[in-house]
């Protein structure tokens, strides 16, 4: 697999405002917001969509939910609510090709998506 955008940002060959990294996870602010919060969890591991996931992976898995836990409340939006989001290929809407969950949250969000 070719790098994306994302192995740049761990490697700090691009610039992003880290929000949170420990070995196996990185989260950063997305470059262009569609939320007053929005940032992305990544796994370090580059696997490219969500249906490349494999078993033993599980708890990488989990560490992005905790990790998205935890930033929400530093963000002050744990009460109010916030969306998870993992786009997957074409119809998912995903263009970076490495795994990352959308956090967003400050404001109402609409359901369903269009
Ligand atoms: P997706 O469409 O689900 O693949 O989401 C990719 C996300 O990555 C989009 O929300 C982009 O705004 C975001 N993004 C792309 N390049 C960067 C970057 N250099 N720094 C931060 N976020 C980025």
């Amino acid at each position: 697999m070719s790098d994306t955008i994302f192995t740049k940002i761990i490697n700090r060959e691009i610039p992003a405002e880290i929000l949170y990294e420990d070995d196996e996870i990185l989260a950063f602010s997305d470059v262009s917001p569609q939320a007053p919060v929005h940032f992305l969890v990544i796994p370090k591991l580059p696997i490219e969509t969500i249906n490349d996931i494999q078993p033993n992976q599980a708890e990488l898995i989990g560490k992005m939910v905790l990790t998205a836990q935890k930033l929400v409340k530093e963000q002050g939006v744990a009460e109010g609510g916030y969306r998870l989001v993992m786009n997957c290929n074409e119809d998912g809407g995903q263009t970076v090709f490495h795994i990352h969950m959308h956090v967003l949250g400050g404001r109402a969000l609409s359901w369903p998506p269009g």
